[in-house]
């Protein structure tokens, strides 16, 4: 059963086509990964999907909902949360406010009369934090946190809104060997106790193949392969545009 799916979905930037009729479905429950090369188009059909651009044609169902053309914030509600490829936190406040302005924003509720501000959704953020692996850090400063840490703490906030699908823009990207290990455990741990559906980019192969149930190659902002690791990685117009190629393409 699919939770999400695109249909012809295209995105015309001024007679540049970054996304071009792709018909695309994600499965409940599955990891599924968008790879290709630099400028194929993963970005903008991340920003398609979770309202933040308009399609100029094609349409977009979660759950077997059509959210084409919603607002991002109605479509988060829905349950479909995302990162950014850039960092996307407080930077001057704790780690513990960051995630609990998240929660204080996802209840709509901006102060509560009597209640002190630090009381507020205490215990989920607790709960956020233990489960991201940031419980020591609970009161440091968000933007004084190591790059990897900033990375967990904004897994804490885009899991506020408890979401079912989670889509990531390059989560590893930017980290060293140790982060990007302990970001995809992290990740995968996440998507197994919250039951999550995965769908994200990523540059580092040897994760994708080695976490992903199945992969969609984008090329020139069309899906040239969909499968499992297997199936794409002996796919041969896969391996003559993609994995063939040298690593300057592989970003
Ligand atoms: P990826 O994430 O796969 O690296 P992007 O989705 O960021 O690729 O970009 C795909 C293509 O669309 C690139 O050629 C990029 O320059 C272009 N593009 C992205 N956003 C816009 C925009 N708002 N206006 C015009 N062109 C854009
Ligand atoms: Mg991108």
């Amino acid at each position: 059963m699919n939770i999400l799916d695109t249909n012809n979905l295209t995105i015309d930037f001024g007679g540049f086509i970054a996304i071009n009729n792709v018909d695309f479905a994600l499965k409940k429950g599955e990891k599924h990964a968008i790879i290709g090369p630099n400028g194929a188009g993963k970005t903008t059909f991340f920003n398609l999907i979770t309202g933040h651009l308009p399609p100029t044609k094609g349409d977009v169902k979660f759950d077997g909902n059509p959210i084409t053309g919603l607002a991002p914030h109605k479509i988060v509600k829905l349950g479909l949360a995302r990162s950014f490829q850039r960092i996307n936190i407080f930077p001057r406040m704790t780690v513990f406010e960051n995630i609990q302005t998240a929660l204080i924003a996802r209840d709509n509720k901006s102060f509560k009369l009597f209640v002190p501000a630090a009381a507020q959704n205490r215990q989920e953020t607790e709960e956020l934090l233990a489960l991201v692996g940031l419980h020591g850090e609970a009161l440091e400063i968000a933007g004084e946190l190591s790059y990897g840490k900033q990375k967990q703490l904004e897994l804490a906030i885009s899991l506020a809104e408890n979401p079912s699908v989670l889509l990531l823009d390059e989560p590893t990207a930017g980290m060293s060997p140790q982060e990007t290990a302990v970001a995809i455990a992290l990740v995968d741990d996440v998507a197994k106790s919250r039951e999550l559906t995965l769908l994200f980019t990523e540059h580092d192969m040897s994760v994708v193949f080695g976490i992903s149930d199945r992969i969609s190659v984008l090329h020139h902002g069309e899906i040239i392969a969909s499968g499992s690791p297997d199936e794409v990685r002996n796919n041969s117009e896969v391996r003559r545009v993609y994995l063939g190629e040298s690593d300057d393409a592989a970003t």
